[in-house]
């Protein structure tokens, strides 16, 4: 009988250490073994456990380092495309989905570099944290090393609402961070991705936000939202953007103009500025292999206002060789998005003493309709300086009639897909007639763009159309070119040379 029962009470309890062990073999490491008793089994039972309490909080340590960065202690790569896998299965429809954010230091590593790796380190912890202030409940910081770092947000709204959230992040990065006691200012750059839009699958979105991220770096305006447009030539771009960005700040580009004749007078009335990029490599650059990469990355805010400089300063120049002439400056759709320049324009009127009548700025009709309400505001703040506003491209874009008249234009500029084909197409003179009829029944001048032959030319004339510009006439000329033009072309504006 007592065999029997230190038979059992040894069996029973070898039996659970050997159920334990196998749990742990199964990585089940929360299971306890029950042994009551005191003896040398009980004591193998606690030892037991506390291994497997041990084996429980390394494999907790080696996971959070598989999946966390040691530095931060934030979520890492990994954990990144766990994470945004799970956001896009589960995103309950088109229009709640995850939006990324990828942020970046701009020159982290010169900072690295002055100020020691230590202050570095303690940086990137501190943007680790404000981060993850900025930030709501349902949203996830990661660190990707370095100074690169992503915010996920599984139930966004779309670009606009990710453009937002990068506006407060960045609103957020203005106040400096304080590393013993010294403030220190960091450049942070966003870049955005947006699902579905960009990409329904965890790599094509974190490969766009990189991406845009990268694009970001050279964007004046910190942040960039991905556009399949951009990665076409994504290292060719970069580089492009880089050396824009240099051609823009040491006057790489040149300001062309080209005449505008008015039909009536027969004379030579005004110019439009154009922008030519003088690149090192390529010579001379024509804008649309330029502009249109300057506005996906915000790189059009300091062109812009480049341009409107430069031709300020030539209209003075202008005026004080007795030339009075109108000059145009075009505008982007950006810029009607940035309300501070209506001020840049006014100091400029004031700084070169311009009559705002004599200056035209230049509009697409697409443009004003990014956001209409905003580029009203922008639009109706010019007006208000005296400036004229001309409607660019007209008759391609979509606006409305009714909206044309709530909008304080003084011209419209027929696009020359319509006009330079004319003499040949009656659908294109139906459609120029009535522009012509349009724009003076709404008490707009009218100005034709894309004439290159004597008949067109007449053609317009006879419509009623009010001013003219083409290869007819001349090309885009350097200020130098069009200074000799005007002495020897008959439309040469004083009307003592005609
Ligand atoms: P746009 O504003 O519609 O300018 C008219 C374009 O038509 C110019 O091209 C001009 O050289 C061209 N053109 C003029 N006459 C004729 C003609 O008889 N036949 C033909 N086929 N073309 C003619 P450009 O200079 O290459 O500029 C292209 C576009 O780039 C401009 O179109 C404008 O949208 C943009 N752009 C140029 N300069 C600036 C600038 O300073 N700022 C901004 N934001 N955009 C600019
Ligand atoms: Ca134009
Ligand atoms: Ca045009």
């Amino acid at each position: 009988m007592r065999v029997v029962m230190t038979a059992r009470s040894v069996t029973k309890p070898v039996l659970a250490l050997a159920e334990g062990a196998k749990r742990i073999e199964d990585g089940e490491y929360t299971h306890r073994v029950a042994v009551a008793q005191k003896d040398e089994l009980g004591s193998l039972a606690a030892a037991f456990n506390t291994m497997a309490d041990g084996i429980a909080e390394r494999e907790e340590q080696i996971k959070h380092q598989a999946y966390h960065d040691r530095l931060t202690g934030l979520p890492n790569r990994e954990c990144l495309h766990i994470e945004l896998e799970k956001a896009i299965m589960n995103s309950p429809s088109v229009a709640i989905s995850p939006i990324l954010l990828m942020l970046n230091l701009n020159r982290f590593k010169a900072i690295n570099g002055v100020l020691g790796l230590r202050t570095g380190d303690r940086l990137l912890k501190l943007v680790g944290e404000r981060l993850g202030s900025f930030v709501a409940e349902r949203s996830m910081t990661f660190h990707l090393g370095g100074d690169n770092f992503v915010l996920l947000f599984p139930e966004g709204h779309g670009v606009e609402h990710a453009v937002d959230i990068a506006l407060k992040v960045l609103a957020g990065f203005e106040e400096p961070f304080l590393v013993e006691g010294s403030p220190i200012s960091l450049d942070a750059r966003i870049g955005i991705a947006v699902s579905p839009v960009h990409g329904t699958d965890t790599e094509t979105l974190i490969k766009f936000v990189d991406i845009a991220a990268h694009l970001a770096k050279e964007s004046a305006d910190n942040f960039t939202v991905y556009s399949s447009q951009l990665d076409k030539h994504v290292p060719r771009q970069l580089t492009m953007l880089g050396e824009l960005r240099h051609a823009i700040e040491h006057g790489d580009l040149e300001l062309y103009y080209q005449p505008k004749v008015n039909f009536t007078e027969g004379r030579i009335t005004g110019v439009e500025s154009l922008v030519r990029w003088n690149h090192p490599q390529h010579g001379l650059v024509p804008p649309d292999d330029f502009i249109p990469l300057a506005e996906q990355t915000g790189l059009i805010k300091p062109l812009t206002r480049w341009a409107l400089k430069t031709a300020f300063a030539q209209k003075e120049t202008f005026h004080q060789n007795g030339l009075e002439i109108q000059v145009a400056v075009n505008l982007s759709a950006r810029n009607l998005q940035d309300e501070q320049l209506p001020r840049y324009v006014a100091e400029l009127l004031q700084v070169h003493k311009i009559d705002p009548a004599s200056m035209i700025l230049e509009i697409t009709e697409s443009a004003i309709m990014v956001d209409p309400e905003r580029s009203m505001r922008v639009i109706k703040q010019l007006d208000g300086l005296g400036v004229n506003i001309s409607i660019d491209d007209f008759g391609t874009g979509f606006s409305s009639l009714g909206y044309l008249q709530r909008l304080p234009v003084d011209e419209l500029k027929i696009d020359k897909s319509f006009v330079t084909h004319m003499d040949k197409n009656s659908n294109d003179v139906v459609i120029v007639r009535s522009i012509i009829e349009l724009a003076h029944n709404l008490g707009l001048k009218v100005t034709a763009e894309g004439i290159e032959t004597l008949e067109i030319y007449t053609m317009l004339e006879q419509l009623g159309c009010d001013r003219g510009q083409g290869y007819l006439m001349s090309k885009p000329l350097t200020v130098t070119q069009f200074n000799q033009w005007l002495r020897d072309s008959k439309l040469g504006s004083t009307p003592e040379v005609l």
